[in-house]
């Protein structure tokens, strides 16, 4: 079982029709046709969108995507129109609202890995692969890889899991040219977010991106960053003075969350049928500070 514990109403605003409720975002499109993206305070772990909210984590995932895609920008252009909040939008949408471009959307989760752990790992100690590419013996969880990998992933529905996939795939569902270039884009930015985050002590041990094509513009046919990037939602980012492989590592996001959940103290089982719990106050306290502390760490600027 997963999904939603809560399904949650989107707001109604004049002018904006409402296309889709995310995990974590709800999607509206504007008169203008454009996309408008609002990051909620939900977070989800393993698989379900839980029933208890992060205060401040749906302005921390928008500006700290937003100061991303500025540094990055140079390197690959970005869907990011304004942070304006749309007429008639409830106030609190603020500083986790992106208009964005409507882009059409490459079906293919752009993954770049520069550790080895998660799913990765699964793979790795199956087969010495992962998305097929050879790895050398001795790797262990969290280990560096000898140089960052590309490792595509389809897009699942709500409850299911991406589901790692060959370059090849990728070449196949959307051509040898997009591929190449995906692949390109994705390594491109991932070097440096990763060199940018490591002058702040912070490893980004893997990412995912989107990307989506113009249609419409100068740039039409031409690829677009798109979603949200290097988020501790889209990313995993390690604290690098407490980095040591041959475990899991520390991180900034929900890991208090999880350890909760799959602790005694939570009455929860995984693999049961039922719902997670509401967090208690702490869990939700120290999980905030965690993402405005990546947020903080990451760009320098204090949180406000
Ligand atoms: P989750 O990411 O929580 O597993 P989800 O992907 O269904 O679920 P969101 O990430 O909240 O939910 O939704 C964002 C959706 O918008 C995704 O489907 C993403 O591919 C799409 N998207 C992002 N940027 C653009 C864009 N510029 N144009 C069109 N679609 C976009
Ligand atoms: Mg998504």
């Amino acid at each position: 079982m997963s999904g939603f514990v809560e399904k949650p109403e989107p707001a109604q605003v004049p002018g904006l029709v409402h296309l889709h409720t995310g995990k974590v975002r709800d999607l509206y499109r504007n008169e203008a046709g454009d996309l408008v993206m609002v990051a909620s305070d939900r977070i989800s772990a393993y698989d379900w969108v839980l029933p208890t909210e992060i205060p401040d984590k749906g302005r921390v995932l928008t500006q700290l995507s937003m100061w991303w895609f500025e540094q990055l920008v140079d390197l690959a252009p970005n869907h990011v129109l304004s942070t304006e909040v749309p007429e008639g939008a409830p106030a609190d949408w603020a500083g986790r609202v992106m208009v964005c471009r409507s882009l059409d959307m490459l079906p293919v989760e752009c993954v770049a890995r520069g550790y080895l752990t998660g799913s990765g790992l699964v793979e790795y100690q199956r087969t010495r692969t992962v998305c097929g590419l050879a790895l050398p013996e001795g790797l262990r969880d969290g280990s560096e890889l000898p140089a960052p990998i590309f490792t595509p992933a389809t897009k699942a529905e709500v409850g299911e899991h991406d589901e790692n996939v060959s370059y090849e795939e990728v070449a196949r569902r959307v051509g040898a040219e997009t591929a190449t270039r995906l692949r390109q884009l994705t390594l491109a930015v991932y070097a440096r977010a990763r060199d940018t985050a490591r002058e702040r002590g912070i490893i980004l041990a893997d990412t995912k991106f989107e990307f989506g094509r113009a249609t419409d513009g100068a740039d039409a046919g031409g690829l677009v960053l798109a979603d949200e990037v290097l988020t501790p939602d889209s990313s995993r980012f390690w604290p690098a003075d407490q980095w040591a492989p041959g475990r899991p590592q520390p991180s900034y996001d929900k890991q208090f969350v999880r350890d909760w959940l799959t602790g005694p103290e939570s009455g929860w089982d995984r693999r049961s049928e039922q719902p997670p719990p509401a967090l208690p106050e702490e869990v939700v306290a120290r999980t905030r500070q965690k993402y405005v502390d990546a947020y903080e760490r990451l760009t320098g600027l204090p949180w406000s």
